[in-house]
């Protein structure tokens, strides 16, 4: 398999999501690390990032409400190396409407390799790594070249 470095900056691009059950301990947990946060870009889907934004006074990139698209407009981002972190509080107690978004954008994140957490604990050990300040190199799957090949296999 080939493979090609991608540098995820100092400074990192974090979305932050919580479903309605998990939006108190993400906000909670947000407000405790405000200093921590605030060396970083952040976003968040409609809600989430709205209370974020509000609560700890940080700016936070706002985008769709997550039953809306917004799971999906931050995995879009994921792929254009537009965000390079997923703070994911999903709640496992509870079914979710756009299940199959929350499926694409977990699977996505895995695909371009990037820190997900998908609890607060996770969460923690993420924000207080050494990676957090400074830059971090890691290989993922040359999709250019694993599509030639696909193409030349196919076209066989
Ligand atoms: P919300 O979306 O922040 O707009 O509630 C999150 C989600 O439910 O995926």
């Amino acid at each position: 398999m080939e493979y090609v470095n991608v540098t995820i900056e100092k400074t990192k691009k974090i979305a932050l999501i919580a479903h309605d059950g998990k939006k108190a301990e993400l906000l909670d947990w947000a407000c405790r690390n405000k200093e921590i946060l605030q060396r970083h870009h952040l976003c968040g889907t409609g809600t989430t990032g709205s209370l974020i934004q509000e609560q700890t006074g940080l700016p936070v990139q706002i985008f769709k409400s997550g039953p809306f698209g917004g799971d999906q407009q931050i995995g879009a981002r994921i792929v254009d190396g537009k965000i390079d972190m997923l703070i994911f509080i999903w709640d496992p107690l509870e079914a979710q409407p756009h299940d199959p978004d929350i499926k694409a954008l977990l699977r996505i994140a895995t695909v371009y390799d990037i820190p997900v957490a998908n609890n607060l604990a996770t969460a923690d050990f993420i924000i207080h790594s050494r990676f957090m300040n400074e830059e971090y190199v890691h290989p993922i799957e040359d999709q250019v070249k694993k599509m030639k090949n696909r193409l030349v296999s196919v076209l066989k």
